[in-house]
């Protein structure tokens, strides 16, 4: 994102006590036991402010073994935090059970050297984000849906970001002049109902800021809903205090979702803060990615699902992880997540179960993938079956059911939705070769029979393209 000219707002000083303890002494080369080693800054007089943990995240090699001695063995790490910064709160470093990357939350947090292998159909930004950006900092894909990146700043840098080509490449925020032509763009845009506030991560922003940007939003009057897309509850839960809280209350409704991956990262100061957010009245969902080593057990996605409707967080998606640089270590076949779901089916209530989608690349966007349940279809029954494998006969009602005319497609574009209702009889990739031939036929028509001599050169030039 061109964050150029950014509010650049500070929300936090260096006039802090250092967190981290003086470096333990290794010159034995003996590790000590590293729970020994590790400062416990629970005890810091500042542990519950929010704007402490961001000061004091872990964002060099030298702090991150502060952390954790035993990764003074693997100085490649902070080749790996050059190419893709990091910070990790003292919170979500302190909710780590075990020092190595068999812990789930020290994966999410730790640089690891796979995230320099990068296979050719990984891309920066899979998702052709930049592509769908007709100003500066709001993504318009869906046509009633708007995703505005207000900071490129996050509390921590999740290793399985999908946006590591924007999040703390240069921490800044949204410029007044981004935010005005954004407003600008979804008046004369009144079919964005829904815009998405998202990052980075918006919270780890001063609420004055925040609150500019909801004012600038909600003056909208097609703007229906406002969302944050935040995972501050998850790696900073101190962030949600009541002043923010009676802040965002403001500008209902508002819907805030959210990103725990593992059940690891439940902690009674994340129930917490999700409750402040319930209490004020806000709708929270979650969205997880399925992330191999981490998430990917049937049973770790069931305790996620039962604990986080526990706290009245919905379950919205569960994300199959993007082809996005970096990231390839944490990528699980699309099967994987099919036997995850249909594992879920069953064991969990509706209200707990997420949808998994594929977000595609190239900007195709987001496609439910579920298991299979119809077996079979005929006019007039269908077989299903359900998760025990039992097959059910659903006989269609026996009455012709009257058709009411499709009501005409507003978006203007063919769908799929646009041929099952009779309003199109064919989609086709504009790049087949048969619909180039066609053109050609169609230029040297026209061309021969001078009804448009002026489309010879454009008839030259497709004449000349290879064949594909
Ligand atoms: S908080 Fe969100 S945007 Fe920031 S690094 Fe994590 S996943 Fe990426």
């Amino acid at each position: 994102m061109d964050m150029t000219g950014m509010m650049n707002e500070t929300v936090v000083s260096n006039d802090e006590p250092p967190l981290l303890a003086p470096k333990a002494n290794a010159t034995d080369g003996v590790a000590a036991p590293v729970d020994a080693r590790r400062v416990d800054p629970r005890q810091n007089p500042r542990w519950s402010d929010w704007r402490w943990h961001i000061r004091n995240r872990i964002r060099t090699f030298e702090e991150l073994i502060e952390f954790f001695p035993s990764l003074r063995s693997s100085p490649g790490i902070a080749k790996v935090a050059a190419k893709y910064p990091m910070a990790i709160t003292p919170y979500y470093a302190s909710i780590v059970k075990n020092a190595d990357f068999s812990d789930p939350v020290f994966q999410m947090a730790v640089p690891q050297m796979n995230e320099l292998y990068d296979p050719d159909f990984l891309h920066a930004d899979p998702l052709e984000e930049e592509e769908d950006m007709p100003v500066p900092g709001l993504v318009h894909r869906y046509r009633d849906r708007a995703l505005l990146m207000s900071t490129t700043t996050c509390s921590m840098y999740c290793r399985h970001c999908t946006r590591k080509r924007v999040a703390g490449m240069r921490e800044s925020t949204i410029s007044v002049c981004q935010l005005n032509a954004i407003t600008d763009y979804l008046h004369a845009h009144p079919e964005i109902k829904d815009v998405i506030i998202s990052g980075g991560d918006p919270l780890t922003m001063s609420t004055s800021l925040l609150e500019r940007i909801l004012q600038a939003v909600r003056s909208v009057p097609s703007v229906d809903i406002i969302r944050i897309g935040t995972r501050v509850p998850v790696v900073l839960p101190q962030r949600i205090t009541p002043e923010l809280v009676q802040v965002l209350a403001k500008y209902h409704p508002l819907w805030i979702n959210t990103h725990f991956n593992h059940p690891n990262e439940i902690t009674a100061e994340a129930e917490a803060a999700c409750a402040r957010l319930a209490n004020a009245g806000i709708p929270l969902g979650n969205q997880s990615v399925l992330l191999r080593g981490i998430n990917d057990e049937p049973h770790v996605m069931e305790d996620l699902c039962r604990r986080l409707v526990r706290m009245r967080v919905r379950p919205y998606y569960l994300f199959q992880c993007d082809l996005v640089r970096g990231v390839e270590h944490f990528r699980t076949p699309i099967s994987r997540g099919i036997e995850v779901m249909e594992y879920l089916r069953g064991r969990l209530s509706g209200l707990a179960i997420p949808t998994y989608v594929v977000d595609t690349p190239h900007g195709g966007g987001k496609i439910p993938v579920l298991p299979n349940y119809i077996v079979s279809v005929s006019p007039t029954h269908t077989v299903l079956r359900n998760f025990e494998g039992m097959l059910v006969n659903y006989p269609e009602p026996t009455e012709p059911v009257k058709r009411t005319p499709a009501v005409a497609s507003r978006s203007g574009t063919h769908g799929v939705w646009e041929l099952a209702s009779g309003q199109a009889s064919a989609i086709t990739p504009s790049t087949a070769y048969r619909q180039k031939r066609r053109q050609q036929r169609k230029l040297q028509r026209m061309v021969h029979q001078q009804e448009h001599p002026e489309f010879s050169s454009l008839l030259n030039s497709l004449m000349n393209e290879p064949a594909t």
